[in-house]
C-alpha cells in the first residue's frame, strides 16, 4: 500500500489476509484512492461488509467505522445505519456470494427502494473463503468444488439485475481497469440513491487453480482478454459476445 494512503489504515493492521495474486488487495487500494480523491472525512463514512474474502477489504483495515456483519446481511445493516443517520456516507463492500447469492433478495429490494447506499461487489465468480463452491456468478461450465464436471447454470448478470430493480447508478469494471474502477466508485458515492459497482476481482486460489488458470498472471490475463467495453460490444453478434464480459456504466443516475 502506498504511503500516501496510510492515513486511511488502522496502524495496528500490518498485513491483509488475501492470498498472493488476489484482486481484493487491488480493489482495496482503488477504493481508498477514490475516498482520497473525494476528500471524504473518514469520521463520517461507514463501511459495511458481510462474510467472505471480500468482506475483509474494509474490516479490520480501514481507519473508519466498520461493521462486519452476518452472511448476506450487509445491506440490511447498512440500510439501518443510513436510516438512523442519513448524513453518513455508507459504503457496502462485499463479495458476489455474500451480496448476490445469500444476500440476493436484500440487494434487489435495496435497489428497488433506491436507498442512498453505495454497494461495491467484488466478483470473483466463486465462494472463495468457504471452499470454492459454485456461486450465482460462476460462468457456465466453470469447475468448482461443487460442480466438478462444470457448472450447468448460466450466471447472473448483476448489473442487469440491479438496473431492472431501479438502481440509480450501475457500473461494472475489472481490477485490470483501475482508473475506471476509481471513477465508478467516486460517481457511485456522489450519486443520490442506490449505486452498484461490480468489480471483477480474480481469485487465483479457488477459481484459478480449478480452471487451468494456475497463476495470478494467467487469471488476470484471462480477465483482461474477456473484458470488452459497451461500445465494442455494440457491434458484435451474440455468438461473438459469448464468454465476453461487458464493462462500462449501465445507469448514470444523477452523477
Ligand atoms: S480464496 Fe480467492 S478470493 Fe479469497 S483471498 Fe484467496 S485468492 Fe482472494
Amino acid at each position: 500500500m502506498a504511503r500516501d494512503l496510510e492515513e486511511y489504515l488502522r496502524p495496528e493492521v500490518q498485513t491483509t489476509p488475501f492470498c498472493p495474486g488476489c484482486g481484493h488487495g487491488i480493489l482495496m487500494g482503488l477504493l481508498l484512492r477514490a475516498v482520497d480523491e473525494l476528500a471524504l472525512d473518514m469520521d463520517r463514512v461507514l463501511f459495511v461488509s458481510g462474510i467472505g474474502c471480500a468482506a475483509w477489504i474494509p474490516s479490520p483495515h480501514f481507519n473508519a467505522d466498520t461493521l462486519h456483519t452476518l452472511h448476506g446481511r450487509a445491506i440490511p445493516f447498512a440500510t439501518g445505519a443510513k436510516l438512523f443517520n442519513p448524513e453518513l456516507t455508507t459504503i457496502v463492500v462485499s463479495g458476489d456470494g455474500d451480496l448476490t447469492s445469500i444476500g440476493g433478495n436484500h440487494l434487489i429490494h435495496a435497489a428497488r427502494r433506491n436507498i442512498d447506499l453505495t454497494v461495491i461487489c467484488a466478483n470473483n465468480m466463486i465462494y472463495g473463503m468457504t471452499g470454492g463452491q459454485v456461486a450465482s456468478t460462476s460462468p457456465l461450465g466453470a469447475l468448482t468444488s461443487t460442480t466438478m464436471e462444470g457448472n450447468i447454470y448460466r450466471p447472473f448478470d448483476l448489473c442487469k439485475l440491479v438496473k431492472a430493480a431501479g438502481a440509480a447508478y450501475v457500473a461494472r469494471f475489472s481490477v485490470t481497469q483501475p482508473l475506471s474502477v476509481i471513477s465508478a466508485i467516486k460517481k457511485g458515492i456522489n450519486t443520490e440513491g442506490f449505486s452498484f459497482i461490480e468489480v471483477l476481482s480474480p481469485c487465483p486460489i479457488q477459481f484459478g487453480r480449478r480452471n487451468r488458470l494456475d497463476t495470478p498472471a494467467a487469471i488476470v490475463e484471462r480477465l483482461h482478454e474477456q473484458c470488452i467495453s459497451l461500445e465494442e460490444a455494440g457491434v458484435l453478434s451474440p455468438e461473438e459476445l459469448e464468454d465476453r464480459i461487458i464493462t462500462g456504466e449501465f445507469v448514470h443516475g444523477g452523477a
